[in-house]
């Protein structure tokens, strides 16, 4: 494994995908925040360039995919900053006869950043997307997260209404360090408002 280019890790059962380290979002909770580029995964994953799609292509179907339950974009950063080349990475795998089961997890703000609605892109691509849902009032999520856009939250939630239409699964997950009653004002707005799949994620430190 290259040192400041890790394409692709293990984690768990699922092979992740690591395409960049941008993010429009600065949480509180990130990992990056953490220094040392990501040791829980005993790999170094700040990226000393961004790998090109064909580098990607190349990282995914270089491994055994039998050996995993899913194939995870995620990346030290926000990967709809990729969306296109992702997207490529995905129709180039089905020409080959390449399968897997596909997950994407994202701060739910991709039309933001690739500035058009990118749910539909989202069809025949993806068998699942996670979207943080993080809290349940703009006024929280602003300040945990500091987006650097006006509105981030309900640009997230309008995303996960929409992305619904195109994906089998749409999962909100929050982490188990907000109070109690918090979780349920999210289940909520995840089950009853979005009509999502709610995940309550543990919270994992370095
Ligand atoms: S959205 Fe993800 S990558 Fe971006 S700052 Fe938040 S936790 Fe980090």
């Amino acid at each position: 494994m290259e040192k400041g280019f890790t394409i692709t890790y293990e984690y768990g059962d699922n092979l992740y995908v690591n395409p960049t380290n941008r993010c429009n979002f600065n949480c509180e909770f990130c990992l990056r925040h953490n220094g040392s580029g990501g040791s829980i995964y005993t790999h170094n994953l700040w990226l000393k360039r961004e790998p090109t799609k064909e580098e990607i292509l190349e990282s995914i179907e270089g491994r055994d995919l039998t050996k995993y339950r899913q194939l995870v974009f995620v990346g030290f950063g926000e990967p709809t900053y990729r969306f296109d080349d992702i997207c490529w990475v995905i129709d180039r795998m089905k020409a080959h006869g390449t399968k897997i089961f596909t997950r994407m997890d994202t701060n739910g703000t991709g039309s933001i950043i690739n500035g058009r609605d990118i749910a539909p892109e989202f069809a025949g691509r993806f068998d699942m997307v996670s979207i943080s849902l993080n809290t349940d009032t703009a006024e929280k999520y602003d300040a945990l997260c500091h987006p650097n856009f006006p509105g981030a939250y309900e640009a997230m939630l309008d995303f996960a209404r929409r992305v619904k239409a195109y994906v089998p699964t749409v999962m909100m997950t929050v982490v188990d360090t907000i109070p109690s009653e918090e979780i349920e004002h999210c289940r909520k707005i995840c089950e009853e408002d979005v009509g999502a799949v709610y995940r309550v994620r543990q919270y994992i430190q370095e």
